[in-house]
């Protein structure tokens, strides 16, 4: 999966996504996150997810590993990752609007 730290023009630096077909960086609304259906049941595997723009880049994976990929939105992927790792998105709010310079 394609996550990124960028330069910004306001001197800031963060993570943004980039699609892993066309290399472009995606917005979570507009991309999915890909990955293989488990091949047995047995629990607590780990798949390595790929991010795609929906539609067109996602269809390619399709084409090219010749089966459906699970997919979810990728908002909706960044939601799990934060519940997933207990993050508290109020304080972590707070932080970034520091770090921005939001916050004097
Ligand atoms: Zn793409």
């Amino acid at each position: 999966m394609s996550f990124m730290m960028k330069h910004f023009k306001n001197g800031n630096t963060g993570l943004v996504a980039i699609c892993d077909v066309c290399h472009e960086e995606v917005t979570a609304q507009d991309a999915n996150i890909l990955w293989d259906p488990p091949k047995t049941d047995t629990p607590n595997q780990l798949f390595m997810p790929i991010i795609t723009c929906k539609d067109q880049c996602t269809r390619k994976i399709d084409l090219v590993r010749g089966q459906h990929q699970y997919s979810q939105e990728l908002e909706v992927a960044i939601l799990c990752l934060a519940d997933n790792t207990n993050s508290d998105m109020k304080r972590a709010r707070r932080t970034l609007k520091l770090m921005n310079g939001i916050i004097p």
